[in-house]
Parts: structure tokens; C-alpha cells; sequence
């Protein structure tokens, strides 16, 4: 048989954040390379080239704004000095005192509306009107450009107001225009030609241009700009810009190349005088180009990178889905096909060929106990040999999987039940071959379901089929000796008859609708009552009748319900014993059934010997039964029950003797004190001569060792006969009374009947 070996797959979990993280990246590096695009087109270009040059000349303003607030600086100081004059002649004197410093240019004062020189003599200046708005504004400022008489050059004044004083307004410095800023100190690297210019009609005040620029700057810039080009338009644009005193730039294609012109006013000259900057526009982008370049770079290595991640993501994704899949489909522990791998394989098989298949369902029997029994290493090993087995053992397309618990699903290709069967047997020979299971005197069996799969009949679905399996498989548990129940529409109304008893079993016990019901035995030598058998009932509330153990009883082995039903019936038993004995009712000997599922549980002892201690029952009443089965299977453990037993007052017998097992070994080996022999055996006896004799040596065995015969299923006088003559001590049957209800069971044993029955004995 056929199954796949499984792969472990490590940091599974890795795999959604790998995915994720790839696609992060590989969403980022797209945007970056949208963005990359745009940023190397033109258009960006010559608006980087405007942007550019406007940075720079922001970059020479603050430079040259800075060396006109140091002059304003040096003048507020002087300026502080006149706050306190009271007098003109203090004035004349402060003022004067600084002629000669070369941080100022001619100093002079406004007072009352006139312009004063360092001599306090009255000096008329063109911008009157413009120092007269400053001194009322009361603020620092700059005038226009003007011609100014006294220096007798263009000139700027600088005003810087005094308040406190009557004798001055304000502090003046004239500038002669071209002294206004160093213009070395502002010409910026990637500029030609930097400029201060009167915005009025384009004047170059000052200005100063590269060494490599061959073309001077000249006196206007207009004129400077039509050297460079005949194009109107450009010379109009920058005309334009420059008379509206406002931050700008144009551009001008003068013999092939592109120049930017950008303007700043500035506002320490409170935007008198225009800074202006020509530069080529390709030195202005190529920075930008450069960088741009780098990215480019850096964007292509991502693209590599992305790519290579991108296929080992897709590799690894496949790769593991191929792992998980294969996961899926394995038993991870013993590394066979599971059931989902079973169900394809199956499907494939089936549907495919044309022959009969059978789905058998292969639970190990009471795999709970064996587990404990051989540990989980052992049993892991125990079920790794039998996936070996099956291993070995498969041909064509049959194949098998591992369902977990124990459980195993074969595909067989189908012959005969009989010979599934067979194989089933054989595989049990060779697992049971095994050390581990030799050496713990552990026979492994299986708990066999067979479901057919005809050729061309299709009525169930694979997975359904393998349901039924495994319901004949669960309903096959309850069979001890031939656990193989193949799946029909019998079986399958037997199934939900169990599930529906077990759904009901819960409530029936706690509605005391399980009902203790007493068999009398009687006593062949005394001829009169020896003991009872308590046997239980179920009471259906709804069809008003009872239920017969054979219901119930096995399914309830199955499920582990019969612990609590043994115990209940064990309790009805002691309070019926007790009251009776308080009441001083007459009372025999009770038996009470002792399934193998209870006796094997852990508070067995301590539950039937303490309830026995409580209740004050007298030794000697109570009887506890085990099945021969059981005591046959497990020796050592009914050897020490029977001893606590004994020591504790109660009697022990050997139930359904005769059926299966029959050995003489149990009778010598475990000191029972009674023998109770099945209705089937004394069914042999009273044909055959042979199995005659055999009942006479089993009871002629029994009684040396000093047990008790009861021979069970007594129905006809006949049979009664019979066993009385073959030296049986007490019967049990119809033939001496039926199990009755506690109620007519205490009726019948405090009734003088039992000398009706002497007559039985005749
Ligand atoms: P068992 O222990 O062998 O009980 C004897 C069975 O034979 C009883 O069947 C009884 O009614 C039946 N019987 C008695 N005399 C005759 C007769 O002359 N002819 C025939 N054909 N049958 C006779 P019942 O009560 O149906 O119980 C069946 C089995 O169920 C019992 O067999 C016992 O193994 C099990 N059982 C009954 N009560 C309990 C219980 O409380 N606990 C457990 N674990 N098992 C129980
Ligand atoms: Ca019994
Ligand atoms: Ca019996």
C-alpha cells in the first residue's frame, strides 16, 4: 500500500509577513520609480532650473540682508545716543562725532521736516517726502535710489527713527548705491552674474559677474539682457519681472543657451532695490541631474533587487505550499497518508476502475488501555510497525491511512469478507509478532468495519463511505469475539439505535428508570431458596414496558457508561439489603454482575468494599460476578480484586462458564467461590455423550476446590434433571422463577413458596 512521506515545515508563520513585506517593498520601489520618471522629465527641469536659481538668490538676499541689518544695527546705536538730547547742539555734537567712520556712509539727522548734515547745517534732499513718511511711520526703512547732491552719486538713505528727543526725528545714512552691498560677498556659485538693481528703470547699481562670463554686466540690465538676445519677448518678460518689484524669474535663450534670470527685492531696503541673479540654466539642473542620476542608480539596483526577491517569494511560496499541502495530507507522527490524502486516493481509485473495492476501518482494539499500558513511546513504535505492515502488504491500487486513536483506513481491493477477514487476521499475527508487544504479553486486535464499494453503484460520496466504515468499525467494538461488522442498512439502524439509547442513558439514570429486578437460585440439597441474581431493567416511560440488558448493556461497555450503571444497581442492591435486614424481613444472598469495564476501574475496590462497610451488609450476602472472559484476560488483577473481596466478606464467582474461553487454568489458579455455568453449556451436555463428561469434570474439578456449581438458563424440567444429576448445587432459571421486581421478589421470598418447589426435585 501506497502513502506519501511528510515534510516538516518550519516558520510557517514567516510566510504571510514575508508575502506582505515583498509586496510593501515592491509597492514603495514602484512609487519611487513613478516619482523617479516625473523628476527626470523636462518639465521638471526648467522648473528646477527657476526653483534653483531662486534658492541661491534667497541664499545672496540673506547674505546681503544681513549687511544691511548690521548698518541699521550700528545706526540704532547712535540712534540711542540722541534719544537723550536736549538740545540741538547735542545733536550736532553725536552726529558729528562719528564722521569718518567708515561703517556709516554721510551721516545726517531729520528733525521737524528737514534734513540736518553732521554740521546741523539744513541739506535738501530729493526723497524729503519719503523721510518725511518714515519719521511719521516711526519704523526703520530705506528710501528710493536718488541722486544725491551732496555725495553727488546715486545714493540710498537709511533711516532709523529717535524717539524721546524734540531736537530729532530720526538718523540718517546715505549710501551711495553701489557701496550698498559687497558684491563679491553675494555672487553664488552657480550664478554668472549677480546685480542690484533700481527696479524704476532697470539700472545696474552695482554688480559683479564670474570670471569665466565673457559679456559685462554694463549699466541696465535690460540693455545687459539684449546683449544676450534679440528675442523681445525674453527681454519683455524680464522687464516685466523686474518692475514688479516682485520675486520672479524668466528665461533667455541667448545664442543656444538658457539663462534664468531671477529677482528678489530686498527687504531691508524695504524692496527699493532688487537683487538680481543671472545664471545658465543647465549649471542649475545639473546638481539635480546628478542626483537624479543617483537615484536612478539606486532605483535600478532596487529593481534588480525586487525582481530576485519577487522570484525566491514566488519559490518559497510554492515551496511551502507544496510542504504545507503535503502536511495536510500526512499523519505527522507516523508519517503515512492521513484521511484527507485517504479521501483523494480513494476517490481516484474508485472512480477510476471498474473492479469492487472495500473501505475497511481498523481501530486497535481498547487502544486507551494499551496506551497506558505500553506508554506512548511504545505504542507510537507499535503503530509504526503496523504501518509497515500495511505497507508491505498492499498491491496495485489499495492503499491506507492513519486516522489518529488508533485508527487505520485501508482501501482493499475487494474479493470476499472472508478474505478480508483473512488478511485482517494475518496482519494481526505478524504485528502481534512484535517485541514490545511479545514481551508485554500485549495482544493487539483490531476492531474491524467494512464498507463495500460496487463497481457503478454510486450512493455515497467517499467521505461517506469512510462514515460508514467507521460506524460498523465503532459498532464492531461491542463484539467481542468476532469484532468484524461490515456495513449495512441493519447495522447502520443499529447504530442510530445506539446513538439514540445513548442519548437518553443520562437521564434514565437519574429518573431511577433503571429498575433492580431479582432472580431467585435454587438450592438443590436444602430444596429451598439459596440466593438471588440482581439483574437490571430498563423502565420506558414512553412505551411503558422494559428494556432487557442485551439493549443496553454491551453499548454501554462501549461508551463506559455501565461504571455508573454497575454502581446504581450495586446501591439498590445494599439499601434493599439493609432496610430489608432493619425491617427484619427474611433475606438470602444477592449476585450482583461486575462488568470488565467496572472491575478495571480505579475506585472499583474502594467504591463495592466501602458502599458493603456503610450499608453494615453482614459477610457472606453479596456476590460479585465476573464474567469468565474477563478473569481469562486479566489474571493477575481478578487474582488480587478476590482477595480484597475476601477479605472484605463478599463471595466471588465466575459468570458465563462455558462460552469461548473454558479453561481449567482459571478454576485451579484463582480461588473463586463459585462456579456459574452458561446456558449454552448445559445446551451441549444434553446431546452429546462427550460434552457430557466434559461438564462432569468441570463440576467434579469445581467442587475440589470447593466452589459452588449454579448452573444458569434452567427452563424445563428436563434440563433440570439433568444438571441436578450431573451434581449440580444450584440452579438458576425459569424453571424455579423468573427476575422479578424488588417489590414481588420480596413478596416471593417472604411467601412459604419455596415448598411448592420441592415438588421440583422429584
Ligand atoms: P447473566 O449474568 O448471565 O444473567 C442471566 C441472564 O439469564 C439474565 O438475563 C436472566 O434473565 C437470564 N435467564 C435467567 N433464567 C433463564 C432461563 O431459564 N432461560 C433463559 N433463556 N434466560 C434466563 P438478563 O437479565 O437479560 O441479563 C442478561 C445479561 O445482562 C446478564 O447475563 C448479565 O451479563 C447482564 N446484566 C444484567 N444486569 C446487569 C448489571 O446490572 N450489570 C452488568 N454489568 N451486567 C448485567
Ligand atoms: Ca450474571
Ligand atoms: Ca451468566
Amino acid at each position: 500500500m501506497k502513502t506519501s512521506t511528510p515534510k516538516r515545515i518550519k516558520k510557517r508563520e514567516f510566510v504571510p509577513i514575508f508575502k506582505r513585506t515583498v509586496l510593501v517593498f515592491a509597492l514603495i520601489l514602484m512609487i519611487v520609480y513613478l516619482a523617479s520618471l516625473l523628476l527626470n522629465s523636462s518639465v521638471f527641469y526648467s522648473e528646477s532650473a527657476s526653483m534653483n536659481a531662486l534658492l541661491h538668490l534667497d541664499r545672496d538676499l540673506e547674505v546681503a540682508n544681513n549687511l544691511a541689518d548690521e548698518h541699521f544695527d550700528d545706526l540704532y546705536a547712535i540712534a540711542d545716543q540722541l534719544q537723550y538730547a536736549d538740545s540741538k547742539s547735542v545733536v550736532d555734537e553725536v552726529v558729528y562725532s562719528y564722521i569718518g567712520d567708515d561703517r556709516f556712509g554721510d551721516l545726517r539727522y531729520y528733525s521737524n521736516g528737514q534734513t540736518f548734515s553732521a554740521q546741523g547745517t539744513v541739506v535738501t534732499t530729493e526723497v524729503n517726502d519719503a523721510l518725511y513718511a518714515l519719521s511719521e511711520s516711526k519704523k526703520a526703512g530705506a528710501t528710493a535710489v536718488y541722486f544725491d547732491m551732496v555725495v553727488e552719486k546715486d545714493c540710498i538713505a537709511l533711516f532709523v527713527p529717535v524717539r524721546g528727543s524734540a531736537y530729532v526725528d530720526g538718523l540718517l545714512s546715505i549710501l551711495p548705491a553701489r557701496e550698498l552691498i559687497v558684491m563679491d560677498t553675494v555672487l553664488n556659485e552657480t550664478a554668472c552674474c549677480t546685480a542690484i538693481v533700481k527696479p524704476e528703470d532697470g539700472r545696474i547699481l552695482s554688480g559683479v559677474c564670474a570670471d569665466d562670463f565673457s559679456t559685462s554686466l554694463g549699466s541696465n540690465l535690460y540693455d545687459f539682457i539684449s546683449t544676450l538676445t534679440s528675442d523681445n519677448y525674453a527681454v519683455q518678460s524680464v522687464t516685466e519681472t523686474i518692475s514688479n518689484h516682485e520675486k520672479g524669474t524668466c528665461t533667455v535663450d541667448a545664442f543656444g543657451v538658457s539663462y534664468t534670470v531671477a529677482v528678489a527685492p530686498m527687504d531691508t531696503f524695504d524692496g527699493h532695490i532688487l537683487l538680481v541673479s543671472v545664471s545658465i540654466s543647465d549649471q542649475l539642473t545639473e546638481m539635480e541631474r546628478t542626483f537624479i542620476n543617483h537615484i536612478i542608480s539606486v532605483m535600478a539596483i532596487a529593481v534588480v533587487a525586487l525582481i530576485v526577491s519577487l522570484v525566491y517569494a514566488i519559490l518559497y511560496y510554492r515551496k511551502t505550499r507544496r510542504e504545507l499541502s503535503e502536511a495536510l495530507l500526512t499523519d505527522p507522527t507516523l508519517e503515512c497518508a492521513n484521511d484527507e490524502q485517504f479521501r483523494r486516493d480513494a476517490l481516484r481509485v474508485i472512480y477510476a476502475s471498474k473492479s469492487n473495492y472495500a473501505i475497511v476501518a481498523c481501530t486497535v482494539r481498547q487502544y486507551g488501555f494499551l496506551y497506558d499500558n505500553l506508554g506512548e513511546q511504545k505504542t507510537i513504535e507499535m503503530l509504526k510497525y503496523i504501518v509497515k505492515v500495511l505497507e508491505s502488504s498492499g498491491s496495485g491500487n489499495e492503499t491506507f491511512a492513519y486516522s489518529g486513536d488508533g485508527k487505520f483506513m485501508l482501501l482493499m481491493q475487494h474479493t470476499s469478507d472472508r478474505a478480508i477477514r483473512g488478511k485482517i487476521h494475518l496482519f494481526e499475527a505478524i504485528i502481534n509478532k512484535l517485541d514490545i508487544l511479545r514481551e508485554t504479553h500485549t495482544v493487539m486486535k483490531f476492531n474491524v468495519g467494512v464498507y463495500h464499494v460496487f463497481a457503478g453503484v454510486r450512493r455515497r460520496t467517499v467521505p461517506e463511505m469512510m462514515e460508514c466504515a467507521s460506524l460498523a468499525c465503532d459498532y464492531a467494538k461491542s463484539n467481542v469475539n468476532d469484532p468484524f461488522v461490515v456495513y449495512t442498512e441493519t447495522v447502520n439502524a443499529e447504530i442510530a439505535r445506539g446513538e439514540k439509547i445513548e442519548a437518553q442513558m443520562e437521564t434514565a439514570l437519574e429518573n431511577h428508570d433503571f429498575k433492580l429486578f431479582l432472580q431467585p437460585k435454587y438450592n438443590v440439597a436444602r430444596d429451598c431458596i439459596d440466593s438471588a441474581e440482581a439483574l437490571v431493567r430498563w423502565f420506558d416511560p414512553n412505551r411503558g414496558d422494559y428494556l432487557f440488558p442485551a439493549e443496553f448493556i454491551e453499548l454501554f461497555e462501549t461508551n463506559g457508561f455501565i461504571v455508573k450503571l454497575d454502581k446504581f444497581i450495586y446501591m439498590e442492591v445494599l439499601n434493599y439489603l439493609s432496610r430489608a435486614a432493619e425491617r427484619g424481613e427474611k433475606i438470602v444472598p444477592v449476585s450482583v454482575n461486575v462488568s470488565r469495564v467496572t472491575a478495571m476501574s480505579d475506585d472499583f475496590l474502594d467504591f463495592y468494599v466501602g458502599q458493603k462497610k456503610l450499608h453494615r451488609i453482614g459477610d457472606g450476602f453479596l456476590t460479585l460476578e465476573f464474567t469468565e472472559s474477563f478473569a481469562m484476560e486479566n489474571y493477575e488483577k481478578i487474582a488480587d480484586i478476590v482477595e480484597v473481596l475476601h477479605n472484605n466478606g463478599m463471595r466471588c464467582s465466575i459468570d458465563d462458564f462455558g462460552v469461548g474461553y473454558s479453561s481449567f487454568n482459571i478454576l485451579k489458579q484463582i480461588p473463586m467461590d463459585e462456579l456459574k455455568l452458561d446456558r449454552l453449556f448445559l445446551a451441549a451436555g444434553k446431546d452429546s455423550a462427550r460434552d457430557r463428561l466434559i461438564i462432569e469434570a468441570v463440576m467434579k474439578l469445581a467442587k475440589s476446590l470447593k466452589m459452588s456449581i449454579v448452573q444458569e438458563g434452567v427452563e424445563t424440567k428436563e434440563l433440570f434433571d439433568l444438571v441436578v444429576g450431573l451434581g449440580c448445587d444450584v440452579v438458576q432459571g425459569y424453571y424455579y422463577a423468573k427476575a422479578l421486581p424488588l417489590e414481588e421478589y420480596r413478596i416471593f421470598l417472604n411467601s412459604n413458596t419455596s415448598i411448592k418447589y420441592k415438588s421440583l426435585v422429584k
